[in-house]
Formats: structure tokens, C-alpha cells, sequence
């Protein structure tokens, strides 16, 4: 990691800065805060303050003017330390790089200094209950009234709406109902009447819950629409390959802590003449999860790259298999690091088995597996179809 052809020295100063942030806070501030039911706002504020939030939105809205390059080495930091903060992945990676790339001078100034210090926060739905990995699928609709719009539909497995101040919906206008997805995205507020959320139970140990939503009849004005109606995918790609690149860095910081945890046990635990880590049954699966993890690493890298240069294109396919190899690498090197534990593994105190939940979270979401296996099999590949 030091060569400067693959990060910059600032790349490596804002690492260490994180870092540090992350080890003041680390994993027993997540398990105080799960076991709390709470938030992780402090650690949110304090990111937010110290500019790590908002590094990758315009600085003449009080971004930091770098990229997702930047914002994803604060999330995989943070990770690292223990301490991952899930809406990074779309409160500025998703809404705020929408924002900025298409939303009007107005909503910009309204959404984009708040995103960027971390007083305000937006979530992102795009699943349904009946769409799920296929979003041409989706049903929620958009109806033109009064100068406004009129939302209808229902969404699930969305994080974070409670702490949210508002939800970026994914709904397709009422003379698109059928057909491939023409999507356009709606601020829709937390309180908006007929916006309505229920948590659902989750087996997960993460501070940001998950929530189903029910649109009926919320109005909204026209100034709710970020961007146009009919430049559909483009945009909504805009906010989905740093979804993807996000995750993939959020799965590497959980890997890396995971292996680091391993690696601490590893190194003094001894019930032979020597520590378990000498045994070749113990190194090799861990050292094969750090060369998972840095491989994955090195195509995030790559993602972020052709993403932040503005090849959209470019940065699909990197982003799909850089989220596939990171959320592999990551259930890898957890489920070896549980195993490396022995008993303890599974134990409260080392909380290493709840990570194998957490982890198994970047393989299906936001983009399943085997949807980008699919992915590349049709579009790199140029194999055909079978659905
Ligand atoms: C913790 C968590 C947080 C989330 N947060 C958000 C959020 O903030 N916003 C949001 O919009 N969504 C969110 N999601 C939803 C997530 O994006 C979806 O779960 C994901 O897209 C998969 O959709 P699904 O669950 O409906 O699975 P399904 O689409 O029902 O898929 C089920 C299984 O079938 C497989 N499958 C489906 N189609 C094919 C095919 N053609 N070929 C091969 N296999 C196939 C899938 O790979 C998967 O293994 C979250 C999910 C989780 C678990």
C-alpha cells in the first residue's frame, strides 16, 4: 500500500486520520450502541465534523471535493477499526453524488452542505417486496397532480429511514407503469403524511436498522423529482456504482478487522509447543484472506478510479466485481477468523460470530451475487440470457 501509483500520499494521510478516529471509537462502541438499541451518532458527528463524511461532495457546498475514492477509504477505515458507519454507503455516496450531479441549484444548497457535515442524512429505497433483484419490476408510481406529485407503492429492507431526514425513493411515472424500468427519484421527507415504516427483524448486530415503507398518496411538490424523468437509468446509475464500490469497502474493513482479530489470536494463543498461528492448518486459510482482501482492495480501487474520472461505463463493470470480491473476500476471512478463535470464536466477548451475518449482508445487497455473476457473463462475457 505504498506504492503512490495506486494512493496518493493525501490517500494515505486521510487513512491514518480515520483510522485513528475509528480506534477512539472501535467495536465495543457498536456493541454498546447495538446493545443500547441507539445510533452511532456520535461517531457520525464527529466524522461529519471532521469533514470525512462529505469528502467526496463539491466543496462549494461544503463537500471535500474529492471522490468516492476518498469516501470509500473512510468507510473501509472505519471498518477496519471496527466501527462501520452503514450510511455512508448511501446517505453521501448515493444521495449526495445524485444531488450533486442532478439536482437543481436549489435542492443542492438545500441537501448538499447537511449531507456533507453530517447534520442531515438521506436513505435510498429501491427494493420491493416483489421486484427485489429486479428492479424493471418495480411498482411504486409517481402520479402528476396539482403542479405536484402523488406517490404510491411499497418498499422493503431499507436502512436507516428512522435516522434519516429523508428518503430518496426510486418510483417510475404513471404513464411508464409496465416495461423496462424508467426510473425517477423523489425526495420523499421523514414525516411526509402516508409515508409509513415499520422496522423489520433483523439477525443483525448493526447499529442502522432496516425498515419496510408504505407510500399512500404522499404528496409531494414538483420540487421533489432530483433530476429528469426521462433521463431514467443514467442518473439512477449515477448513485448505484458508488453504492457498489461503497460496499465493497465496507466489506474489506469488516474483513480486515475480522483477520486482524484472528491474526492477535493467532499469534499468542499456544496449546501445543508453539502458538496455533505456526500450524499450517491456522496461517495459510488467513493468509489467503489477506491476498483475498488486498486483490478485492486493488479492484476497488480501480472502481473508484474509473468512477471519479467519469466513465460511467468503465466503472460499472469494475464496480460489480469489485463489490462481488470484496463481499467474498470478507465472508471468507470472517468465517476463517471465527474458526481461528476456536470456542472463543463464537463467544460474546470476542464478537467475531455475529460478523458472520454482517458479512454475508454485502454478498446479497445491494447487488446479489450471482446478479453480477449474471452481469458478466452478459456484458463482459457476451454470453446469452436465461431470464
Ligand atoms: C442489511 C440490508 C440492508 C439493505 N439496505 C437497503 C437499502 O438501504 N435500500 C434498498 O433499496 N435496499 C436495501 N437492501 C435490499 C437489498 O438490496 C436486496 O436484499 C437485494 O437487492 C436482493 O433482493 P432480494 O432480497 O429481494 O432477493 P431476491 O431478488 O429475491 O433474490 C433471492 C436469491 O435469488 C437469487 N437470484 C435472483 N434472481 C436471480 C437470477 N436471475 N439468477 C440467479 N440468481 C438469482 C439472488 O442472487 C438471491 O440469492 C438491504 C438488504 C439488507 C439485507
Amino acid at each position: 500500500m505504498s506504492n503512490p501509483v495506486i494512493e496518493t500520499e493525501e490517500h494515505r494521510a486521510l487513512r491514518s486520520s480515520v483510522a485513528a478516529l475509528g480506534k477512539r471509537y472501535g467495536r465495543e462502541y457498536i456493541a454498546r450502541t447495538v446493545a443500547e438499541g441507539g445510533h452511532a451518532d456520535a461517531l457520525w458527528a464527529e466524522a461529519g465534523k471532521l469533514g470525512y463524511l462529505g469528502v467526496n461532495l463539491p466543496e462549494e457546498y461544503g463537500g471535500g471535493g474529492g471522490g468516492i475514492a476518498e469516501l470509500s477509504l473512510v468507510l473501509e477505515e472505519l471498518g477496519a477499526a471496527g466501527c462501520p458507519l452503514l450510511m455512508l454507503v448511501v446517505s453521501p455516496a448515493i444521495c449526495g453524488t445524485v444531488i450533486a450531479r442532478f439536482g437543481t441549484e436549489e435542492q443542492k444548497r438545500t441537501w448538499l452542505p447537511g449531507l456533507a457535515d453530517g447534520t442531515r442524512t438521506m436513505a435510498f429505497g429501491i427494493t420491493e417486496p416483489d421486484a427485489g433483484s429486479n428492479s424493471h419490476r418495480i411498482t411504486t408510481t409517481a402520479r402528476r397532480e396539482g403542479g405536484g406529485w402523488v406517490l404510491n407503492g411499497r418498499k422493503v429492507f431499507i436502512s436507516g429511514v428512522d435516522i434519516a431526514d429523508a428518503t430518496l425513493i426510486v418510483g417510475r411515472t404513471e404513464d411508464a407503469r409496465t416495461g423496462r424500468l424508467k426510473p425517477c427519484l423523489f425526495i420523499v421527507p421523514r414525516d411526509a403524511p402516508g409515508f409509513g415504516r415499520s422496522p423489520i427483524d433483523m439477525e443483525l448486530a448493526a447499529a442502522e436498522k432496516q425498515f419496510e415503507l408504505t407510500l399512500d398518496e404522499v404528496r409531494l411538490p414538483a420540487d421533489a423529482l432530483v433530476g429528469d424523468e426521462d433521463a431514467g437509468l443514467l442518473q439512477l446509475f449515477a448513485g448505484l456504482n458508488p453504492e457498489r464500490i461503497m460496499t465493497a469497502a465496507f466489506a474489506l474493513g469488516m474483513g480486515r478487522y475480522a483477520l486482524d482479530r484472528a491474526l492477535d489470536y493467532a499469534r499468542t494463543r499456544q496449546v501445543w509447543k508453539e502458538p496455533i498461528g505456526a500450524h499450517q492448518a491456522i496461517a495459510h486459510p488467513l493468509a489467503q484472506a489477506h491476498i483475498e482482501l488486498e486483490l478485492a482492495r486493488l479492484m476497488t480501487q480501480k472502481a473508484a478510479h474509473l468512477y471519479d474520472a467519469g466513465d460511467d461505463m468503465g466503472a460499472g463493470e469494475a464496480a460489480n466485481m469489485a463489490k462481488y470480491a470484496a463481499a467474498e473476500a470478507a465472508v471468507h476471512a470472517v468465517d476463517q477468523a471465527v474458526h481461528t478463535l476456536g470456542g472463543n470464536g463464537l463467544t460474546r466477548e470476542y464478537g467475531l460470530a455475529s460478523m458472520i451475518t454482517a458479512a454475508r449482508v454485502a454478498r446479497v445487497a445491494p447487488v446479489s451475487r450471482e446478479m453480477i455473476l449474471n452481469f458478466v457473463s452478459h456484458q463482459s462475457l457476451g454470453l446469452p440470457k436465461s431470464y
